[in-house]
């Protein structure tokens, strides 16, 4: 599963990357940075040394659940499409989501 979201802090998210057995703490602005057109996140290990990525689209891949939060969380952090509150955020993700992969894909809810 690589790496993947185990938790959210003040100032970011807390990974867990499989095959290496360890994780850490991201920033927004880390994770920000890999964010491509609303539909793509690439999320880096954090552990020094390791530089291994995961790349998810916005569906959420292998992990829909705890993905699609996650570009909820982002998409709300960085006003994309012009979401300004949750729902705004979810509704988009929901719609990019059915966009890219059927309606029946969407699991985040508000
Ligand atoms: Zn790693």
């Amino acid at each position: 599963m690589a790496i993947r979201v185990t938790g959210y802090t003040a100032t970011g998210l807390v990974v867990w990357h499989d095959e290496g057995g360890h994780g850490g703490a991201l920033t927004w602005a880390q994770l920000a940075a890999t964010f491509r057109d609303g539909i793509a996140l690439t999320v880096p290990c954090p552990q020094a040394g390791c530089g291994a990525v995961s790349v998810y689209p916005v569906a959420g891949g292998c992990d829909p659940d705890a993905m699609q939060e996650l570009f909820v969380r982002v998409y709300l952090r960085l006003k994309q499409g012009g979401a300004t509150d949750r729902a705004a955020a979810v509704a988009l993700v929901r719609q990019a989501v059915a966009a890219m992969d059927g309606a029946g894909r969407a699991v985040v809810a508000q």
